[in-house]
């Protein structure tokens, strides 16, 4: 196979026009803060942080920092932060380690929501399939919320673990994780197989308490690059105590739970990230007025616009709207061209045509879901990037169903 050279250097932003990045909940840009408490990582302090010697010990100290820093944020102990190479690997961690939880004799027994996150869903199935494990999957209402009766509807004696996100990647909607988990340590009490409660915190982490104590939740996944963290670095806490068989076998880092040389410039650039994080919380105003600016911008201006999802209980940071007639793909395309960066769904799934199982699960019809587009704001986003997008939008809107009602009169006239 040969490798096409790119025209522009690597590492170089290919796009002459002004841009606009809507796509937060993708991914976010590395701060600046982090980027320079990372430098030093990668050539200075170059030791690996497992050698007892000097070198070794001075990359210690900043992954040292870094794990008390996670810890801190999510009111934990240092020893139950566990670095990954990102949510993927976390969340594959948790359904993996499910399968092999014994009870006594039984196959274990695993429930999810059907909106979770494919890094959830797809080893879950898998599992399934292979019949090492017996899954339910609880549907959504159509605002996107689950309800706590089903999941502790669904559970029986030999239910190993429950994972529920805590908000949605595509459509911002905030699950009742503290209700779940409460409602799951109250039924622990009592049973002789404790079930674990599993949350994929990602897309909550920018704006929602995280304090796992207060959530009694048992694990929980995070990613660095959704944080103004570098990409290819995750976090999985795991509260003592719990049973979690590790993914990666091989030297004994990460307290036996986790092998391979610790990433430390990344492990640094998460600690850093997670701090910061704390200090924008005054920032999620600003950020829902930003987010009501677009979609009201949006709704009032465009006929057969609407939002998937609700404004309650959901991220102030992600709008994710169905536009009646159109291909959210060429929506995407078409803001594209013109410099602005959304996306139409989640980019983990944007190799695959088919429409998004979230938007499905909230009864969307096929058609209606892949209409739709998900604009996500952050850090940077300001008023003016939105009036930009709400000057273009309108028009390319209209031009597309435009081509496509054209489309369907030649359709027609071809068929009789
Ligand atoms: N869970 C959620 C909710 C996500 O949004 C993402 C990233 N799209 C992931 C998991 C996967 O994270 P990572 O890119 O770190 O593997």
């Amino acid at each position: 196979m040969t490798v096409a050279i790119p025209a522009v250097p690597l590492g170089k932003v290919t796009h002459p026009m002004k841009e606009v990045y809507l796509d937060y909940a993708a991914t976010t840009p590395v701060s600046s803060e982090v980027m320079s408490e990372m430098l030093p990582y990668f050539s200075d302090v170059y030791g690996n942080p497992s050698s007892i010697h000097k070198a070794g010990e001075d990359a210690a100290q900043g992954v040292r920092l870094a794990r008390s820093r996670v810890a801190n944020f999510l009111n934990c102990d240092p020893e139950e932060i566990i670095f990954t190479s990102g949510a993927t690997e976390g969340n594959n961690s948790v359904i993996k380690s499910a399968t092999k939880t014994q009870v006594s004799g039984e196959k274990p027994h695993i429930v999810i929501s059907a909106v979770e996150h494919s890094s959830v869903l797809e080893p879950a199935k898998e599992a399934a399939d292979e019949g090492l494990v017996d899954l339910t999957i609880i549907p959504v209402q159509p605002n996107g919320r689950v309800d706590s009766d089903l999941i502790l509807q669904s559970i029986r004696p030999e239910t190993v673990l429950i994972s529920i996100m805590y908000a949605n990647n595509e459509t911002g909607v905030i699950q009742p994780i503290e209700e779940i988990g409460k409602r799951i340590a109250e039924l622990n009490k009592t049973r002789k197989n404790k079930i674990v409660f599993h949350t994929d915190a990602v897309q909550a982490v920018n704006y929602l308490n995280c304090d796992v104590k207060n959530l009694d939740v048992d694990i929980m996944t995070l990613s660095a690059h959704k944080i103004y963290g570098p990409k290819g670095v995750g976090v999985l806490l795991v509260k003592k105590g719990t049973l979690i068989h590790p993914l990666l076998v091989g030297g004994g880092q990460e307290y036996g739970l986790r092998a391979g040389t610790l990433n430390t410039a990344g492990i640094v650039g998460i600690g850093t990230a997670i701090e910061q994080v704390q200090n924008y919380r005054a920032e999620n105003e600003r950020m829902a007025v930003v987010r009501n600016y677009l979609l009201d911008g949006i709704l009032s201006s465009i006929d057969g616009s609407f939002l998937n999802g609700s404004r309650e209980n959901s991220l102030p940071n992600i709008a994710n709207v169905r536009f009646e007639g159109v291909e959210g793909e060429s929506v995407m395309m078409a803001l594209n061209d013109k410099g602005f960066f959304v996306s139409t769904g989640s980019a983990c799934a944007s190799e695959s045509l088919s429409p998004s199982h979230v938007l499905l699960a909230m009864g969307l019809s096929e058609i209606d879901a892949h209409g739709s587009v998900r604009f996500s704001i952050g850090r940077y986003t300001e008023e003016k990037d939105i009036k930009e997008l709400l000057s273009v939008l309108p028009e390319i809107i209209d031009r597309l169903r435009n081509i496509s009602g054209s489309i369907k009169e030649d359709i027609k006239k071809l068929v009789t």
